[in-house]
């Protein structure tokens, strides 16, 4: 054995390794793992262009634990090393590529997934073992085995070897520490984790199968009796579908490869997109859409980023948009760099080409989808919906394309597409300076007593829901500029599309200003601003609503978005309208006694609140007692 020192002032890379690599410390069997799975792809390309003699017999990979030796071993049948390519690829160039790594990334990025992700590859192995072996053999006609020793240190042995097979053993002597890597569960999940879909067999331990007793043996029934055998354990998949052409691929093998991602998701997915594209970048996958419903606490690491069928994270923020997490599936593209930090990620320009990408076969794929079966579209549209929405908040791009495919929702349930809404409700629901408007309703119960009377008039209610509707509808009068949201309770019927028609008021202004603070004293003051609406003496007396600015304002707010947060916290703030053509205010004028139309103006005052919800606390329980009082 000969010695040397690694080139590399760094004392020791151990402890480096350690401490850096704290919280991933299983990711050293994806590193060995894949260059195991490279040399084994370059033994076949040199042999392809006859540098070396052609691959025969096996070429697996074979992952060994010795527990009693504590070692693990990464076998592969590659292309192997001489001493000269273990000391260039060994000694110096991956050394220095290692402490070049660390340098850069100590500081802020260290913690972050991102580390260890490439670029430390075989040196990761320190993190788990305190000496490792190399022993190899080239697939070079005239070399000999080498094995190369070392325990993290600049020190290392170098010298001949004996070894019955071309290729390479990474031995690696198990530290104290980090003895679970003996166990096979472990090694397996591991294995199962990064190495699933690697283009190269994968071995490890052993599963069993039932064959016929070779003795011909019967069991009771006549059978012949049935035996365990003990086969190797293939790890891995290596033509996983997302490599296929989808020419060749059924709707059947989606659905079963999303069972295989996802072996805990029951529902299938709604459709999925196949992408494969190799210019200007590299980028295969599939992507998912799930059943979201009306889920909002979504689960945003479904989306596996791989790099050349190499496992790299579930983690895909800032790879691809905000919104497309939403999405299930494998993106695979070694075109994203992965040794820089995330906040580099979303700068990079095949970053941005490739989620580009995706955003727009997405957008494709719904367009498609609606052209060629509408009805089934909008069937899906309550799942569709929300992941639409959160693209249109998000992406400009996206919102352009949505307008081909988008739905409107009304409380009849039927849904139709803007031209075709505009075509309904253009006349009708046009306003006095020419905007369309468009009631809508953010929860069909609640808002009951205004979705009625809207449909009496004719005017077509559209169904907004969830926390997204508040910045939705803003973004739709973006988009279309020629139409107003105005949530049904934000005013009284009358008022809700404002015409040039004047109804006539059965009150003067001098009866309106001695009603006034009668109407107001039934109201907690400050929060609610009375006025006078003269509406149809059979619409309610009283009805309380909340302005489309002022709640939207509030409602942006609280999601905190809109950039309102300047004007510190919004006040509460409600109209009363009152019907001046409803026969009880004529009864409040015509009352001398002035306890018993306070009495009664509270009386109204308190039932147009309940209606709202908006009767609390003690109010609310003396109302309702003196409700029952009248009973006795
Ligand atoms: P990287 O894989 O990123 O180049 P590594 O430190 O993992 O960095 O490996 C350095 C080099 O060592 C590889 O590029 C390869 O040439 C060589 N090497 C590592 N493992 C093997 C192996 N199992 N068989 C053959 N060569 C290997």
């Amino acid at each position: 054995m000969q010695k040397g020192n690694i080139n590399v002032q760094t004392e020791n890379i151990f402890p480096i390794i350690k401490k850096f690599l704290y919280s991933d410390h299983e990711i050293f069997l994806r590193e060995l793992v894949s260059n195991a799975v490279d040399a084994t792809q370059k033994r076949k390309t040199l042999a392809k262009i006859g540098e070396i003699t052609a691959v025969e017999g096996d070429t697996s990979i074979e992952v060994l634990i010795d527990s009693e030796a504590k070692t693990l071993t990464i076998r592969d049948r590659g292309i192997g090393m001489t001493e000269e390519e273990v000391n260039k690829y060994i000694n110096q160039i991956a050394f220095s590529g290692a402490t070049e790594f660390l340098d850069k990334y100590q500081g802020d990025d260290a913690k972050t997934a991102i580390i260890g992700h490439f670029g430390l590859g075989f040196y990761s192995a320190f993190m788990v073992a305190k000496n490792v072996d190399i022993i190899s053999w080239s697939q070079k006609e005239d070399s000999t085995p080498v094995q190369w020793t070392c325990d993290g240190s600049p020190a290392y042995e170098i010298g001949e070897a004996t070894k019955d097979e071309r290729g390479t053993d990474i031995v690696l002597h198990i530290a104290d520490d980090s003895l679970e890597f003996l166990e096979q569960a472990r090694i397996d999940g591991i294995l199962n984790k990064y190495c699933k879909f690697m283009p190269v067999e994968i071995i490890s331990g052993t599963s069993s199968t039932w064959e016929d007793d070779p003795s011909g043996e019967k069991d009771e029934k006549d059978n012949v009796k049935k035996i365990e055998v003990k086969v190797p354990n293939v790890i891995n998949k290596t033509q996983p579908l997302w490599s296929r052409q989808p020419a060749e691929l059924k709707d059947e093998d989606y659905q079963e490869f999303y069972k295989d991602l996802y072996p805990m998701n029951f529902e299938d997915p709604l459709f999925h997109i196949h992408l494969n594209v190799d210019f200007p970048f590299n980028l295969t996958g599939i992507l998912y859409f799930p059943q979201l419903k009306k889920e909002m606490e979504l689960r945003r690491d479904k989306i596996h980023l791989y790099s050349n069928q190499v496992f790299i994270t579930d983690n895909v923020a800032n790879i691809v948009p905000d919104f497309l997490t939403m999405l299930h599936g494998v993106i695979d593209s070694p075109d994203i760099p992965l040794n820089v930090s995330r906040s580099y990620l979303q700068e990079d320009a095949n970053v941005k080409k490739i989620s580009g990408h995706i955003s727009k076969k997405v957008s494709d794929k719904l367009a498609s989808m609606f052209n060629k079966d509408r009805e089934s579209f909008a069937a899906q549209w309550d799942d569709l919906r929300i992941f639409v929405e959160y693209g249109m908040l998000t992406d400009e791009k996206f919102t352009e394309r949505a307008k081909k495919f988008i739905l409107f929702k009304d409380t009849e349930g039927t849904c139709v597409t803007y031209d075709e809404l505009i075509a309904a409700v253009g006349e009708t629901q046009k306003d006095k300076s020419g905007k369309i408007v468009l009631p809508y309703t953010s929860d069909a119960k609640a808002q009951h007593a205004f979705i009625e009377p809207a449909k009496e008039r004719g005017y077509k209610v559209l169904v907004m829901e969830g926390p997204l509707a508040s910045h939705m509808v803003q973004k739709l009068e973006e988009a279309y500029p020629e139409v107003q949201f105005k949530r049904v309770d934000s005013d009284v019927i009358d008022n809700l599309i404002e015409t040039d028609e004047a109804s006539t008021s059965a009150l003067d202004e001098k009866q309106e200003e001695t009603l006034k603070p009668i109407i107001e004293g039934a109201f907690p003051s400050g929060t609610y601003k009375v006025k006078f609406v003269p509406m149809t003496p059979t619409a309610a007396p009283i009805t309380i609503t909340r302005s489309e600015f002022m709640r939207r304002m509030k409602e942006q707010q609280a999601v905190g978005g809109g950039g309102f947060q300047m004007f510190g916290a919004m006040p509460e703030s409600y109209d009363v309208a009152v019907n001046a053509n409803h026969p009880m205010v004529q009864k409040l004028l015509n009352e001398t006694d002035s306890k018993e139309q306070a009495r009664l103006a509270k009386r109204a005052g308190n039932l147009a609140r309940l209606s709202q919800g908006l009767l609390e606390g003690e109010e609310l329980t003396s109302f309702i007692t003196e409700g029952y009082a009248e009973l006795a």
